[in-house]
């Protein structure tokens, strides 16, 4: 059957290659635009995506719009997907909270999914949605706090690579949700922190408006 973002979801939707098909409510299926030249990949679905089915819902998914909104831009016109599409969960004291995913549910949904999603939209522009997902792309040694903002070229040596009619420029970002922490924690960072992401997301809309 001939290849489509849709046949490619309507198989992850029943996806139990890893771990993390274990109390899941159900597949987080990558959200917007099919056709988008931009990519925004986040790390993992949050517990209110796992019931949502929908990736940046809740207050994270609320702060993300409203900054998308600022710069002029609609989450629609993205395409949006994690580098695992089920919720990694782990059991704090009798209440299910989120957790990072591990190296093994990172590297098999990946290989089975995202790289499928890649090699189909052929996005010129990858956006990292926090440090975890940009160290995927462009190694271990990437700092976030030292490199957001800036474009780099997909590493030739990428597994990614291979997909790629074009290699794509890959951006990170702050985590939209790491605002909602400063509100909380540190106020005197937050109007600092959210100039800084409002800017990457304007060279975003640039690359978006470019391509
Ligand atoms: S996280 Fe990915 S590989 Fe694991 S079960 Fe879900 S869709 Fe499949």
């Amino acid at each position: 059957m001939f290849d489509t973002l849709e046949t490619t979801f309507s198989e992850m939707r029943r996806c139990v290659a890893c771990n993390l098909k274990n109390g899941r409510t159900q597949v987080v299926l990558p959200s917007g635009a099919r056709d988008s030249r931009v990519a925004l990949i986040g790390h993992a679905p949050s517990g209110t995506d796992d019931a949502t089915g929908i990736p940046y819902t809740g207050p994270a998914g609320e702060v993300l719009e409203e900054l998308l909104f600022k710069v002029g831009l609609r989450r629609s016109n993205l395409y949006i997907s994690n580098l695992v599409n089920c919720w990694p969960w782990k059991d704090a004291g009798g209440t299910l909270v989120n957790r990072p995913p591990v190296a093994l549910e990172v590297k098999t949904c990946t290989a089975l999914w995202l790289q499928r999603e890649f090699a189909l939209l052929q996005p010129k522009a990858l956006v990292c949605l926090g440090g975890q997902a940009a160290q995927h792309f462009l190694g271990k040694n990437f700092k976030i706090t030292e490199s957001r903002g800036a474009w780099f070229d997909l590493p030739s040596t990428s597994p990614y690579a291979p997909l790629f009619d074009t290699l794509p420029k890959v951006m990170a970002v702050l985590q939209p949700a790491y605002l909602i922490h400063l509100q909380q924690h540190a106020p005197e960072s937050y109007a600092p922190t959210l100039e800084l992401l409002l800017g990457d997301l304007r060279e975003v809309k640039r690359v978006l408006e470019d391509a």
